[in-house]
């Protein structure tokens, strides 16, 4: 009988440890930087979790945010260069979440590039979508999670009022919303979020300074691979040399991650592919000489959203680039990356 619950401990306790697995092969030569966080927190460079996802050390440190003066096709609201502290280490995941991660955690696939398969980021979600995906994350992955989300809220795909995610009939229209116990149900179209913070060790989306702080990878430049995005860097429109004068310079789709070089600190298509939804929402940057931590303003306009994507120019995948878009819509150019905050054991 002893013996039997030694057992089961030793079960649980391995149940419990198995979600994180340090990578032992790299794809990319990490920084002194990243393997400086390794040493001093005692945690790998890069990790898979229990859903298979690779998530890379973004080192703490300090970085300037936004585009010098000089840099071509800026836009004003990259703000005046200023000093942003990133004060505790974060994994951030190598790529974007694919459409069958997605499917994984959520039941459903969403994304209107079907074909361009499932190792291809899931795209065509809200921003509320992709805080609910964080939290079930969490969930399944034994973590704490990062947002209280309450009364949320879809759209009846037949009537198109918003009623609560909960209900299997439209209480509008009378109309069946699913059949069985699966928890299908459309876009989140409106929810109450709070960010509980960044000391929970759950999955969550990157803040603006963190997404910006990841792509740079301790690059200056306006793209994190020089002064110029190449076709071998990343999927934009462009990209590809035309097959022939005058024809199709682009694939005018996402394409399956890993399909382009990865950044300095190992991250995959943070210029191109899907642009990727953020925490802040948006507004001008704040008048300051440095901030520490930054998770955006209390109120604005919509939600960040960065790094260009496969239908625009090479200009709006800068690294500086900022982009916002109501939190209810979803679009084919649009997907997620998640991070998680490193949470030193006491
Ligand atoms: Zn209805």
């Amino acid at each position: 009988m002893e013996r039997r619950r030694i057992a089961l401990c030793l079960c649980l306790m391995l149940a419990s440890t198995q979600a994180d697995e340090a990578l032992a092969e790299l794809w990319w030569k990490p920084t002194r930087t990243q393997i400086n966080a390794s040493d001093s927190f005692h945690v790998p460079v890069a990790i898979r979790n229990g859903q298979g996802m690779e998530l890379i050390l973004a080192p703490p440190g300090n970085f300037l945010i936004g585009s010098p003066k000089n840099e071509r096709d800026r836009k004003l609201n990259e703000g005046t260069l200023h000093l942003v502290s990133i004060t505790r280490p974060f994994y951030v995941q190598a790529d974007e979440v694919s459409q069958a991660e997605w499917y994984e955690v959520m039941g459903r696939n969403p994304s209107n590039l079907l074909e361009a398969g499932d190792d291809a980021p899931v795209e065509s979600i809200s921003w509320f979508d992709a805080v609910v995906f964080c939290n079930k994350l969490s969930i399944l992955e034994g973590l704490e999670i990062c947002y209280r989300v309450e009364n949320m809220q879809m759209e009846c795909h037949f009537c198109q009022n918003r009623i609560s995610v909960h209900e299997k009939t439209c209480p509008i229209c009378g109309a069946v919303l699913r059949t069985s116990s699966r928890p299908i149900y459309g876009s989140i179209q409106s929810a109450r979020v709070t960010f509980l913070g960044l000391g929970r060790n759950g999955y969550r989306l990157p803040t603006e300074a963190e997404w910006e702080y990841a792509c740079r990878a301790e690059s200056i430049t306006a793209y994190s691979f020089g002064a110029q995005l190449l076709p071998e860097h990343a999927n934009f429109k462009g990209s590809l040399p035309p097959p022939d004068p005058g024809g199709s310079t682009d694939w005018g789709t996402s394409v399956p991650g890993r399909s382009y070089e990865a950044n300095t600190w190992g991250v995959y298509d943070m210029h191109g592919n899907v642009e990727e939804w953020c925490w802040d929402r948006y507004a001008h940057y704040p008048e300051a000489a440095r901030r520490v931590d930054p998770v955006g303003p209390d109120s604005g306009d919509g939600r960040i959203k960065r790094g260009g994507n496969w239908g625009k120019a090479s200009n709006y995948c800068r690294s500086a680039r900022r982009e916002h878009a109501p939190a209810a819509l979803g679009f084919p150019t649009v997907g997620l990356r998640v991070v998680r905050s490193v949470i030193a054991e006491e």
